[in-house]
């Protein structure tokens, strides 16, 4: 079976690929810049030598001086209370636990309670229009505090800060700075630049070409787990997705680099790493010297200390034997489990989405992992009522789900996004069939869901221990394949692998008892 050549991606050919999709912007374009396109429709233009940051009011902010130098301390984020809510995806988890990073070695403090925090920051999600109106509820929600208090910062930062910037700005003139995806790293620097007064709301949408976030240490929701972005943006243009724009066209991090964040995190407690990137796969394909995702994994795993690695989200076009056979190899670390989204099992749909790949090929990447390691098990991501999808499509869904047995599932009302090429396809599948839809494939994967973990009764689990579960009274972890499993124990196993014989199930976990 041919899963295609393992080597480096033409970026012509993939240039000409892009081109040939109507209305959408070319890379060397994106390499510019982000091309947002409502930006455009605005006016606003970034000056030549300068262009980091501007102001709703077409203000150029230079870059600090003293700041770029490394010269500048931050008095005036010491002893901030700072409240952060990430909307979104592990990236925007990432994002934010960088941020929070840099934040609290400015002496930030945190504050689970909103009310009591004097800067609120909101990490964007644009993906799907729910997630943009969650952000605007809370925004109007916060006119009344800041009329009241006007003292408290609010902070836009991430994808809808990029895609919507300068609407933000004029919208809600009281939020303090609207920071996009590429400028993250700067954002201490920013919030101190309004904290000395620059006019607000400062806008800061990038048009650099990488986000460095040096030796930072993340501050992270969990001591024992990390997020570790190793590619940012994306060169793919499905056709239903805002990501390219967002996020910029697919921007790899050295080995170097990576494996050196990966040091820096095992010597702060972590036992379990996972990579991220849009197409995890093609990391390292913009570097041009033959660096790539199972380099990668090779250069990770020796690191002491380390007990697991996992890697989101793999695209079935680009998805590699050689990174089967890794996987196989290093088989005591990396785990057995891949995301990999169909978003659909119609070619029909595939090709309207521009996927790039068909039902077929979805099928044989599957065959050959499996062929390697019986024991990898997938999650998929799936979009139901896409532009023109009819039942006969839909029904196709239904089978490749079967057909594959997925482990688990995320399935995603088709949402129109502004700029994305399927903005001028027709929105025409009634609402309330995308409920039936969405309704009837989360029920089809949840019996697969819970078949298959009832399989794993009587079975031993390797275990990493999360932490106690939400009721308290157990612990929570996660099995090779990422099932969800509870069992007693104490808590001090935290971040420990232990071995539980799994004696119940239900869709979503396991429950077991520890054994020697
Ligand atoms: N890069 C990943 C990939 O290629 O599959 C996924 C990135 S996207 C942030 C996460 C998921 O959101 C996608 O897999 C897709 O199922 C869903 N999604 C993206 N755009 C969407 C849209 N316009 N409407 C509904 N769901 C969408
Ligand atoms: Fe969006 Fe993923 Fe497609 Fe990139 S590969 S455009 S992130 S769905």
């Amino acid at each position: 079976m041919e899963l295609g050549a393992g080597g480096v991606l033409c970026s012509s050919m993939l240039e000409d690929a892009l081109n040939k999709i109507e209305g959408v912007p070319s890379l060397a374009q994106l390499a510019q810049g982000i091309v947002a396109p409502s930006e455009h429709d605005r006016g606003i233009e970034a000056p030549d030598k300068n262009p980091d940051l501007c102001g709703p009011d077409g203000n150029v902010y230079t870059p600090d001086p003293l700041a770029q130098m490394g010269k500048r301390t931050h008095p005036l984020i010491a002893g901030t209370k700072v409240h952060l809510i990430t909307f979104g995806c592990q990236m925007n988890k990432y994002d934010s636990e960088m941020v929070a990073g840099l934040l609290n070695e400015k002496g930030a403090g945190f504050v689970d309670d909103p009310a009591q925090a004097d800067l609120l920051i909101m990490n964007t999600c644009s993906v799907r229009g729910h997630a943009e109106d969650r952000v605007y509820n809370r925004l109007h929600v916060l006119k009344e505090r800041k009329k009241q208090q006007p003292e408290f910062m609010i902070a836009v930062m991430g994808c809808m800060a990029q895609k919507e910037g300068e609407h933000i700005a004029k919208k809600f003139p009281f939020v303090d700075l609207v920071i996009g995806t590429r400028m993250l790293d700067e954002f201490p620097q920013l919030m101190e630049r309004v904290r000395e007064g620059a006019r607000t709301p400062l806008v800061a949408i990038d048009v650099k070409p990488d986000v460095k976030f040096g030796e930072t240490v993340a501050r992270r929701e969990s001591k024992h787990l990390a997020y570790l972005t190793v590619t940012r943006g994306c060169n793919k243009r499905c056709t239903y997705c805002v990501v390219p724009y967002t996020r910029g066209p697919e921007v790899s991090r050295s080995i170097d680099d990576v494996v050196n964040e990966a040091k820096r995190l095992v010597d702060d407690g972590v036992s379990e790493i996972m990579l991220l990137g849009q197409t995890i796969d093609t990391y390292g394909y913009d570097l041009n010297n033959d660096t790539n995702l199972w380099k990668l994994l090779n250069a990770l795993h020796p690191i002491g200390g380390l007990k697991r690695i996992r890697f989101i989200t793999s695209h079935p076009e680009e998805c590699r034997e050689e990174l089967f056979a890794t996987m196989a190899d290093l088989s005591d670390k990396v785990m057995p489990f891949i995301h990999m989204p169909p978003q659909s099992g119609s070619d029909r749909m595939l090709r309207r989405m521009k996927r790039g790949y068909k039902r077929a090929r979805y099928l044989e990447v599957v065959e050959a992992a499996r062929k390697r390691n019986a024991e990898i098990e997938f999650c998929g991501d799936w979009i139901v009522g896409f532009s023109g999808e009819t039942d006969e499509d839909f029904k196709e869904s239904l089978s490749l789900m079967e057909e594959v047995r997925f482990q688990n599932s995320y399935v995603f009302k088709y949402s129109v996004r502004e700029g994305t090429p399927a903005q001028k396809l027709p929105d025409d599948v009634p609402e309330e069939l995308k409920k039936e839809r969405h309704a009837r494939l989360s029920e089809l994967q949840e019996k697969i869901s819970a078949e298959k973990n009832r399989a794993r009764i009587g079975g031993i689990e390797e275990v990493m221990v999360e932490g106690p579960s939400k009721h308290g009274d157990r612990l929570t972890g996660r099995t090779r394949s990422h099932r969800l499993i509870h069992f007693a124990g104490p808590v001090s196993l935290q971040g420990q692998i232990v071995r539980v014989k799994a004696t119940a199930a239900t869709a979503l976990s396991l429950q077991g008892e520890m054994t020697e």
